[in-house]
């Protein structure tokens, strides 16, 4: 059964929940555990939406749809090509993305979104996704201009806010073909499926594995399809993702503008 967990924040307190309607049960105990629904009810409206986890890893995949590839020049991969973002750079789903001095061309990135459940080290394809939790909404927000020039994609991808995430994770879910599109200002600018990725999920998660113990809460962001483009302050961009909801966010100059 497909269930929507979110974390939020009401009256100065932090809470796991997961949303009925249009209202949210509270959990008590770990989300990724023991836990149960307890019967302390808030509306979705009156609460703030907070990132659905807290990773302590954010593990991305570069250039993992054809088509993305070649817009952006470069070769396919023949092994998932991955960074890291920093978890200063999450964003609370309604959270504003900074358009900071030093980015030249600030683009959109729409990404399914992985939330490991398990702990995990060395597992193989076929039990991979056994690990996983369930699924949110990601948008790997990238300073182009100096993913280019460094060669290397951190200083492009690590400003604080570059990562939007949520706004629930959804657990119960096939996200082996998927619905994913990006829209600025109302208009659709990415269209892809899931099902193009070229590495899939249960790949990804057991190539990671080999790499690094995955932790529950662990976050993977599976790459974007083709239709990236750049931001400008004031935009609004919103990722949606089929049985997953949006994730919309608004460019501005300055934190806290
Ligand atoms: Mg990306």
């Amino acid at each position: 059964m497909t269930k929507k967990y979110v974390r939020f924040r009401v009256n100065d307190k932090v809470h796991y929940g997961v949303i009925g309607g249009s209202s949210i049960n509270v959990l008590a105990g770990d989300l990724f555990d023991k836990h149960n629904v307890t019967d302390v009810v808030y509306s979705l409206d009156a609460v703030r939406l907070l990132t659905p986890c807290e990773p302590v890893k954010i593990v991305c995949v570069g250039l993992n749809y054809r088509k993305h590839a070649v817009e952006i020049g470069m070769a396919l991969p023949t092994n998932p090509v991955l960074f890291i973002k920093p978890a200063t750079t999450l964003l609370e789903p309604s959270g504003e993305i900074v358009y900071w001095p030093m980015v030249g061309q600030l683009d959109y990135e729409g990404e399914l979104t992985v939330v490991m459940g398990k702990k995990c080290h060395m597992v193989d394809e076929a039990t991979a996704l056994e690990y996983v939790f369930g699924y949110t909404i990601a948008n790997d927000m990238t300073a182009r201009d100096l993913q280019r020039k460094d060669g290397q994609w951190t200083r492009a991808k690590s400003f604080d806010t570059f990562l939007p995430l949520g706004p629930s994770i959804v657990t119960g879910i096939d996200a082996s073909d998927l619905s994913l599109q990006t829209y600025v200002n109302g208009e659709i600018r990415q269209d892809g499926r899931t099902s193009d990725l070229i590495f899939p999920i249960a790949y990804l998660v057991s190539f990671i594995s080999q790499i690094m113990t995955l932790e529950p809460g662990d976050v993977i962001l599976t790459g974007t399809p083709s239709g990236i483009g750049a931001l400008q302050v004031g935009d609004e961009v919103e990722v949606r993702i089929e049985g997953l909801g949006a994730l919309r966010n608004r460019v501005v100059a300055t934190r806290g503008s």
